[in-house]
């Protein structure tokens, strides 16, 4: 071993290699980096440091993994044969055909540089597929060779780092998950995610590291919790927890749409024993301990995962309401879930040349049935498809890659992208070619959306049931409250109406344009419609302005007397959109109260309000007046009924009285998710006779509808009264 260069880690790195390996290995191992570091001499890495340390640090990480010598020496001259003097004859010659196969097949699957990305990542994956199938060492020490390269992302520039941080996610954090070796795909991921979307990686790392303390201490908090029970049955029970990776959270947040504060199941709590028998009792005490989730206990044992993976998991919900999942396995179940297919070389797991060879016949099937394809791009999507089922990855005409879930559609692309892409969205083209709106998007198609030029077109109410993801979901939902400028238009101009004829405001057509559009002027708007906009959308508050507006008004009257009055229109019954007739206003912006939150099928009145339109209430809520006749202000309410068809969701709260005990908030809400009720705001509170209150705003479509929630509510195990608030 050369001692001239210790500045390049192999001197650390021998100290490992010492304790794994024996002498004669050794010697063979010190042999390789000689021959490296000599083939490299003078050559760089762009971080400035020589470029040896790269091949060094690919054996270190390699060897983390327990691989074997051939492996370590073959990552040692990984690159030698590309990019120096060394020949495969060479190796040959002083290692071996076993190390050569494998220099060879590495330096084979390096050799072509990105290109065009479609064919380019076709004939990788080939590539990868059949260097796999003869030995998937070769791949392994792909693998490490890249983790490498990612660590080091940084010195690149931007371009190729989102290029290369691309074809990881994509391609080589899939292989590393198909072959079960979690660290590596994870740090894989994460690095990816870092370079292709700074801004959200590092704000969930921040998140992380300021909420770690807390978290910290629930995951302490069930981890002695659950080892104190399993460890009296079970006494060799290891117990031990972790937080999700980045990118795990990642996903959570962009691809489902939920807030950091809303992942939950972040939580892992893990119990390794010794035998199968042990794993199934654990899972009885766990299911003992805490109320499990229905639907999500998963036996990976009896059924492994492709990846050879095997576990029982079983989500339970924790102390205060909070989900964590529970994982039990036995401890060569737990090596090869860190280390997969690593595991053989690592653990010597007795896996026979056969087992493993039926462990990659996915490999060779793979590449059988695209031995006929024409199209080699073909194999990219039936590769990603295979390797990543749950979601897909799917490409702007620019290139930029957008992630969804499976299932999603085009109109989730569209609004992945931006809104106001979404909002414009007129159709789509898929490939090249026209497709439906409710087209779902598939793994590697390139996605065109087709916007229209008119920037005030909005999305179809209809969307609302083709879109997978909830992020489009929401952004359409705040168009509708936030963009029917129309209905702001009209409801502005009516109150404005209205507000002129209780203040005797009267001016011919022309005159009263000039005054509204002096008023406009002043708020710093351009138009009269904009001022009308803005008090329909109650952005201006036209009460706090009248005043003002009279003072106006006074003055102009004095410089010139009007000549005609307007003409009043007779009030006429009308539909509005929400579903609600109010007799006597003309399409004016409705809302729903919050204080009793009508249904159809209530009683309802309308209140004009001051800059938010006609707000809806029960007819027997408590804000409504018993006498409209007698009340303070007569003519502000309006007589109200529900629309024949109604299409609307609608809000309701609910208070639930039930006894206190664990678990019990969680029981309500999965009965509310179980019927797919959605939960705009829960709060909870204990009450003076020792009872929970959980007050819960819920959507439903009608009273029929909100009965039969309660009835299921009421059928909860410990609800003691459910009842309707706001009355
Ligand atoms: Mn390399």
């Amino acid at each position: 071993m050369s001692q001239t260069q210790n500045s390049d880690g192999y001197a650390a790195l021998r100290i490992q290699l010492a304790e794994h390996f024996p002498a004669d290995a050794l010697a063979q191992i010190d042999k390789a980096y000689a021959m490296a570091a000599d083939a490299h001499k003078g050559q760089m890495r762009l971080s400035g440091e020589p470029y040896v340390t790269h091949p060094v640090c690919v054996a270190e990480i390699l060897l983390g993994i327990g691989m074997d010598a051939p492996s370590i020496i073959a990552a040692l001259l990984h690159d030698t044969v590309e990019d120096t003097r060394v020949t495969l004859e060479d190796v040959k010659n002083e290692f071996g055909e076993e190390v050569m196969n494998l220099v060879d097949g590495v330096t084979k699957l390096g050799k072509i540089p990105l290109v065009s990305r479609e064919e380019q990542q076709a004939e990788n994956l080939r590539k990868m597929l059949i260097a796999m199938a003869q030995d998937i060492r070769v791949i392994i020490i792909k693998l490490a060779d890249r983790l490498h390269n990612m660590r080091t992302l940084i010195y690149k520039k931007p371009q190729r780092r989102r290029d290369i941080a691309l074809e990881t996610l994509e391609i080589y954090a899939p292989i590393a998950h198909r072959l079960g070796i979690r660290h590596i795909k994870e740090e894989l991921e994460d690095l990816s995610i870092s370079f292709l979307d700074p801004v959200a990686y590092q704000e969930i790392e921040n998140k992380l590291s300021e909420q770690s303390p807390r978290r910290n201490e629930f995951l302490h908090d069930i981890k002695s919790h659950i080892a104190e029970r399993v460890q009296q049955e079970t006494p060799n029970a290891h117990v031990d927890g972790r937080i999700k990776s980045v990118h795990g959270i990642y996903r959570k947040m962009y691809m489902r749409g939920k807030n950091f504060d809303e992942i939950y199941d972040i939580y892992a709590v893990r119990i390794i024993v010794d035998t199968v028998v042990e794993c199934y009792n654990c899972l009885g005490l766990i299911h003992d301990m805490y109320r499990p989730l229905p639907g999500r206990f998963k036996d990976y044992i009896s059924t492994p995962k492709p990846n050879m993976y095997q576990s029982l998991h079983t989500t339970v919900i924790g102390s205060e309401g909070i989900p964590f999942e529970v994982q039990i396995r036995t401890w060569s179940m737990h090596q090869m879930a860190e280390y997969g297919i690593a595991a053989h070389w690592k653990y010597k797991l007795g896996m026979s040349d056969a087992k493993m060879e039926d462990h990659l016949s996915w490999v060779r099937q793979l590449l059988d049935s695209q031995k006929d394809a024409d199209n080699p791009e073909d194999l990219v999507l039936t590769i990603k498809t295979d390797l990543v089922p749950e979601e897909v990855y799917v490409f702007t005409p620019k290139g930029d890659v957008i992630n969804l879930p499976m299932g999603a559609t085009v109109i989730d692309f569209a609004y992945a992208i931006h809104s106001a892409v979404g909002n414009r969205m007129q159709g789509a083209k898929v490939d090249g070619r026209i497709v439906p709106i409710d087209y779902k998007v598939r793994n590697g198609e390139i996605v065109d959306i087709i916007t229209s030029s008119n920037p005030n077109k909005g999305p179809s109410r209809d969307w609302l049931k083709i879109v997978r993801t909830s992020g489009a979901r929401n952004k359409i939902r705040v168009w509708f409250k936030k963009e029917r400028r129309e209905e702001n238009i009209t409801e502005g101009r009516a109150e404005v109406e209205r507000e002129f004829r209780r203040s005797f405001i009267r001016l011919n057509e022309e005159d009263m344009e000039r005054f509204l559009q002096t008023l406009a002027e002043r708020q710093h708007l351009d138009s009269v419609d904009d001022f009308y906009a803005a008090i329909g959308y109650g952005g201006l508050s036209l009460s706090r302005m009248m005043p003002h507006i009279r003072d106006e008004y006074n003055k102009l009257i004095r410089a010139a007397t009007p000549e005609e009055t307007p003409v009043l229109t007779p009030p006429k019954r009308s539909k509005s959109n929400e579903g609600v007739v109010v007799e006597g206003i003309d399409n004016c912006l409705i809302k729903f109260s919050r204080c009793c939150n009508p249904l159809p099928g209530d009683q309802i009145i309308g209140f004009i309000t001051r800059g938010h339109g006609v707000s809806i209430h029960k007819r027997d809520c408590t804000n409504v007046p018993k006498d409209i006749a007698t009340c303070e202000e007569p003519d502000r309410w309006l007589n109200a009924y529900w629309d024949k068809v109604v299409h609307d969701n609608f809000k309701s709260t609910l208070l639930v009285t039930c006894i206190n005990r664990v678990g019990m908030i969680a029981d309500v809400s999965v009965q509310f998710a179980n019927m797919h009720v959605m939960i705009h705001d829960i709060n909870t509170r204990t009450t003076k006779d020792g009872r929970t209150a959980i007050a819960v705003t819920i959507t439903v479509n009608s009273i029929e509808h909100l009965k039969s929630v309660i009835a299921k509510i009421e059928k909860v195990n410990g609800v003691l009264n459910v009842e309707r608030t706001g009355m």
